[in-house]
């Protein structure tokens, strides 16, 4: 029966890409390259509860870094830290997967160790006169993943 659900799960994440369970770029709460790390910015920060929190430099699709929220184990509000001093130090990179990803090769990936187990999900926008570019439109986690298995395992029975 569980070996029976496991399979059926895994079924799934096959069918399902990441664009699918992903964190839309407007739900992301994000912090600016250019944000002073203020008694103010460190609340927001801790009332929002993420442990990770990508960083974008002018615009919200245009993310550079990543900050952990255990990098700012050693920051002092008082102290009026730029965010831009952390991420110099940590330099944590952003990993890129495509919107059409599926669930099965996102989870692999996830194990063979992206780091932080978090991705960016992007696609190509060729819309338009220009060249075509690269688009953020959210992210993916782990979380994300592992809770679609759990939820095809639960239908599933
Ligand atoms: P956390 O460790 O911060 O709780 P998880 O990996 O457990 O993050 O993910 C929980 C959910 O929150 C997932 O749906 C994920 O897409 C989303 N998520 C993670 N980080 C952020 C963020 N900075 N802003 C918005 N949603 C996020």
């Amino acid at each position: 029966r569980d070996e029976v659900n496991i399979i059926s799960g895994a079924l799934e994440l096959k069918k399902k890409i990441v664009s699918d369970v992903m964190t839309r770029l407007e739900d992301v709460f994000m912090l600016s390259y250019d944000a002073i790390l203020d008694f103010e910015t460190v609340s927001e920060i801790m009332k929002q509860g993420y442990s990770r929190i990508p960083v974008y430099e002018g615009s919200h699709s245009n993310i550079v870094t990543v900050l952990y929220i255990k990098d700012l184990a050693f920051v002092d509000p008082d102290d009026n830290t730029p965010l831009q001093t952390l991420c110099k130090f940590y330099q944590n990179p952003c990993n890129f997967v495509f919107e059409d990803t599926t669930l099965d090769v996102m989870f692999r990936q996830f194990k063979e160790g992206i780091k932080g187990h978090m991705a960016f999900v992007h696609r190509v926008n060729s819309e338009g006169e220009g060249d075509p570019f690269y688009e953020t439109i959210g992210l993916v986690t782990l979380e994300d993943v592992i809770e679609e298995l759990i939820q095809s395992e639960i239908v599933d029975e």
